[in-house]
């Protein structure tokens, strides 16, 4: 049975399953209300901006906040607002899908 509930899990992973908007707006406020006001990276502790609109030829920057999953989803990990952070864009590329 572990094998098959692995098996689930992958097959969850590759088809996405992502944060919804509304989770990801609850992450972001909760980011925001923990550093008095203004978001920072859960992990350099940086200030990051909002997300910028996919803009053609504008390459989004370091700086850009992102809900992560604490626990990466591919490792089993929910869309649980229990296991979100809201990070920087580059902390979550440098992150990956490791645990922390
Ligand atoms: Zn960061």
């Amino acid at each position: 049975m572990e094998w098959e509930n692995r098996q689930k899990e992958l097959i969850k992973a590759r088809l996405g399953g992502g944060f919804t908007p509304s989770q990801k707006k609850q992450i972001h406020k909760n980011n925001r209300d923990k550093y008095g006001g203004e978001n920072r990276c859960e992990i350099c502790k940086r200030p990051t901006i909002p997300p910028l609109q996919n803009k053609k030829n504008v390459r989004t920057p370091d700086n850009n906040m992102e809900a992560d999953h604490i626990i990466p989803y591919s490792k089993g990990g929910r869309s649980d607002i229990d296991n979100s952070q809201s990070i920087c864009r580059k902390c979550n590329r440098d992150k990956g899908d490791k645990m922390p």
